[in-house]
């Protein structure tokens, strides 16, 4: 028989200290609900554990208690897999902010899975490093968060995803057994490589509790333009040149017409280039000379075109990416959006993009969609508002339509709770079952994030 949740309470407070497990419903609250405001369930009590070793108390206690846990770094997920369903013990992270010294030989430093992306970067660039990976909730995304969504981001292109930029990690099992190495070494082939086997793992498999990070340069110059052109099939024919002759490309981000508009009302601009254009890209190319003449000489070569802003001073370049950082909240602002984040390949990215955009308008006749995305990883962001009821088929016809064209239902945000359903149709049945295996073998009693990821046998 489970002991009432007043025992586990007293251990846990005592484990923690009273202020760190928070059971008081307003105290709740804002780890409940999800950062769209489309997830949410109430949660037994939240934890926030100061150590990795506090982290294994922890989760000892819960087991002992058979309280399943949800562990949860910035509340920043989009797919619903941070926020409790069951009257879980939320595990928050906040508390795990450990940031070494930077060990500048290596360009690597370990930090604790709390810290926030932004953070982590100021730290490396105190050094004159930077962190690879970079988006829009970087002060509130933690480095566990990223690690466990694998999350992605405007420099994919340049450094890959999060699964790249990890040397090492610590972890607590369900058992409350701690795991792993922070050493960071490059060449280490001992067996199957764990921050690997955790690197999108949402929370399922291990608490992640330190990660040790790869570091890149951090470039001082920095050229940013925004550039119309008539079509994303034409924006995809620029993407060849730009990979082939831009050394120091960054990253390509991508506006439809509707993120612009939308956007640039939230912020009471104007858009910065006078064009309708059919699609617009934020480019970006780094290093450690001016990237200005470069950018511009392969942009006049190979897009002609009178529709095109660079800036290269932090203040204009950042009244440019304020266009791209604020599509998320500007979308949130008009409602709860019915967000999917998919992936294609780019040969059929153009086509599909238009067939979704008429597949959702006779789906939802009065639904406004709002599409972003990254370019050169055929990733595009599909925010549909006021769908109504046909929210769940949209998502069903939309997700077996990409899986049809060889596509990702998810391209960095997860699986969360939001996509179970597809994983099958994705993955198929015997690789879904080998996921179960392991995750049966690492957490026999489905003590961690039940219900995320991995849908019910
Ligand atoms: C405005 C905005 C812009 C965004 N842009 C991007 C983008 O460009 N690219 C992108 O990839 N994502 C983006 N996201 C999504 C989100 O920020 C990322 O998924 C981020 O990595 C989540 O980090 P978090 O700390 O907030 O995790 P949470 O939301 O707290 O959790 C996410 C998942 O990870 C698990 N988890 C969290 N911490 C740990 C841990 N220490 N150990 C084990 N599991 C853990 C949780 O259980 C949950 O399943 C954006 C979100 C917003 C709100």
């Amino acid at each position: 028989m489970s002991p009432s949740p007043d025992v586990l309470c007293r251990e846990l407070q005592a484990t923690v200290g009273p202020t760190h497990v928070l059971v008081d419903p307003d105290m709740r609250a804002g780890y409940e609900t999800d950062w769209t405001g489309r997830f949410h369930g109430a949660s037994r009590l939240v934890v926030r554990p100061g150590t990795t070793h506090e982290v294994a108390a922890v989760v000892r206690i819960c087991a002992a208690h058979n309280a399943a846990i949800v562990t949860q770094g910035g509340n920043t997920g989009l797919v619903g897999g941070g926020v409790p369903r069951n009257h879980e013990v939320i595990v928050s992270t906040a508390r795990l902010t450990r940031c070494d010294a930077v060990d500048t030989a290596a360009s690597q430093v370990t930090v604790g899975s709390g810290v926030t992306l932004a953070a982590a970067r100021n730290h490396a660039r105190a050094v004159a490093l930077d962190l690879a990976i970079d988006f829009a909730s970087r002060d509130s995304a933690t480095i566990g968060g990223a690690v466990a969504t694998n999350a992605g981001g405007s420099r994919v292109i340049r450094f890959g995803t999060m699964r790249a930029q990890v040397a090492g990690i610590e972890a607590v099992l369900a058992n409350g057994e701690i795991i792993g190495s922070l050493s960071g070494l490059p060449k280490e082939t001992i067996g199957l490589h764990l921050p690997s086997l955790l690197c999108g793992s949402e929370g399922t498999l291990a608490i992640i509790t330190a990660v040790r990070l790869k570091l890149v340069p951090w470039y001082r110059h920095t050229a940013t333009a925004l550039v119309g052109l008539p079509s994303l099939a034409a924006a995809l024919d620029l993407l060849p040149a730009l990979r082939r002759e831009l050394a120091q490309l960054d990253s390509i981000e991508l506006l439809m017409p509707s993120a612009m508009s939308l956007v640039c009302e939230h912020l009471q601009r104007t858009c910065p280039i006078p064009v309708d254009a059919g699609a617009y890209l934020l480019i970006e190319c780094a290093g450690n000379s001016d990237q200005h003449d470069e950018l511009m000489r392969v942009l006049a070569l190979h897009a002609p075109t009178n529709a095109t802003a660079v800036a290269t001073d932090e203040t204009a370049r950042g009244r440019l990416l304020e266009l791209r950082d604020n599509v998320t909240t500007a979308i949130n602002h008009r409602g709860v959006p019915l967000k999917l984040d998919v992936a294609l390949p780019l040969g059929v990215l153009s086509q599909t993009t238009a067939d979704i955009e008429a597949l959702i308008n006779r789906l939802a006749p009065k639904s406004t969609l709002i599409n972003f995305g990254h370019l050169a990883e055929g990733n595009l962001h599909l925010n549909t508002l006021n769908a109504g009821s046909a929210d769940a088929t949209i998502t069903d016809q939309v997700l077996q339509m990409v899986i049809a064209r060889g596509g990702a239902i998810s391209a960095e945000h997860g699986i969360g709770i939001a996509k179970t359903h597809w994983l099958v149709a994705q993955r198929g049945a015997a690789e879904v079952d080998a996921l179960r295996s392991l995750k049966a073998s690492l957490d026999p009693h489905k003590m961690l994030n039940p219900g995320v990821l991995l849908p019910e046998a």
